[in-house]
């Protein structure tokens, strides 16, 4: 790899290719950022909030540009509150597997028998456990999560 040929990045390829992802797949959107529906509906209305400028730290955006994503973020989650009432939104920004800026919003839901844990442990054994993957998959209902989240999204001063 040289300066002029950067290594791909899983999801700046997503972002170029919105128009091509399944509608269901792609909530919102935003100036600074797009919400996909991510892969584990067990957690309904579990999203992925990528930074639509290529960045891997929160530190490398400006002000302006990081105070606009965290109004986004709020917009997203105020819409993910509404559509399902989560006993508790968890955020998480990692990136360890995809560098790319992105935040997870997990709607934790009140009769998830491991509430007071991390999703990533469930997530991490359904990782190797196929009964798990299912049941934590839950996309059978992605189109209708997907209206839900888009039908609740409010802007602030609208
Ligand atoms: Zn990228």
């Amino acid at each position: 790899m040289t300066d002029n040929q950067p290594e791909p990045c899983y999801f700046c390829d997503k972002l170029a290719r919105l128009d091509d992802l399944p509608d269901e797949e792609v909530v919102w959107i935003f100036p600074h950022s797009v919400a996909l529906l991510g892969p584990w509906q067990y957690y309904q209305g579990y999203c992925i909030l990528i930074a639509r400028r290529h960045v891997t730290e929160l530190s490398q955006l400006g002000h302006a540009e990081r105070h606009a994503y965290f109004e986004e973020m709020c917009v997203l989650a105020r819409a993910i509150e509404a559509a399902f009432k989560p006993r508790k939104m968890n955020y998480e920004l990692l990136g360890n597997q995809v560098p790319h800026l992105h935040w997870h919003l997990f709607p934790r839901r009140s009769d998830d028998p491991d509430m007071l844990k991390p999703v990533w442990l469930s997530l991490e054994h359904a990782e190797r456990d196929e009964a798990w993957r299912h049941r934590l998959q839950g996309r059978s209902q992605a189109t209708e999560t997907t209206a839900r989240i888009r039908e609740a999204v409010v802007f602030p001063g609208t």
